[in-house]
């Protein structure tokens, strides 16, 4: 009767630890997920798409580019004057939608900084991420209705490729990151794709 108990404290001992590992996974998960993600428009945060280019990088090759977008939205400072940072904030997650739906399956957005997004395309080379950043210039120039109101929006997008522009993360960023400059100089609301001349501009 006795090792019959024990038995029986054993397995619910045994029930009780497996419940306990579950939640601790679940709870890893979302401890992970908030790590990586942006709280406001659900992409993936600074950290999240650094660690998701760095390992794209690794894996590109001139069979399989990969393309790199670096948005900046424009004149934002005005939307946040005009709606107040809530307002601002709201302004911004429904840019990070459009720039989601607009995306292929694959592709990747992340939200880098406070009206800075970066995407990330697999198997494009630069001229068809030059044509994606196109249509994303095309579709974040919807004006947007916030607050009641409708507030005009527009976006500058530097484009840049691996292994063409460069092999590792930061030199990708950094050459998109000029070809943004330069968009933004040129008037803003357009797309630039980095060439070697750009290196020294920003
Ligand atoms: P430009 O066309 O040159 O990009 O002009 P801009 O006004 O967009 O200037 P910039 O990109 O340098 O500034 C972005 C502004 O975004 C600065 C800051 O006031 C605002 N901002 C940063 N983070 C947040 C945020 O999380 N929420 C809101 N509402 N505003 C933010
Ligand atoms: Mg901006």
């Amino acid at each position: 009767l006795r090792s019959q108990s024990v038995a029986m404290r054993m397995a619910s001992d045994q029930m009780a630890l497996t419940d306990a590992y579950q939640q601790l996974s679940v709870t890893n998960a979302q401890l992970a997920h908030l790590a990586s993600h942006d709280q406001l428009t659900g992409l993936l945060n600074r950290r999240g798409t650094l660690d998701a280019l760095d390992s794209l990088v690794t894996t590109c090759s001139p069979e399989r580019p990969l393309g790199l977008l670096f948005c900046d939205l424009d004149r934002f400072k005005a939307v946040n004057d005009l709606l107040g940072h809530r307002g601002g904030d709201q302004f911004i997650s429904v840019l990070a939608d459009r720039i989601q739906r607009t995306l292929e399956t694959g592709c990747i957005a992340g939200r880098i900084g406070g009206d800075e997004f970066v995407v990330m395309l697999p198997d494009h080379d630069v001229e068809r991420a030059a044509t994606v950043a196109a249509r994303l210039v095309a579709v974040l120039a919807q004006p947007v209705h916030a607050e009641g109101r409708s507030v005009p929006s527009a976006v500058s997008i530097g484009v840049a490729g691996a292994p063409h522009h460069g092999r590792g993360a930061g030199d990708l960023l950094r050459n998109a990151n000029a070809a943004l400059y330069r968009a933004k100089h040129a008037g803003r609301n357009r797309v630039e794709v980095f060439d070697g001349a750009m290196q020294h501009e920003l």
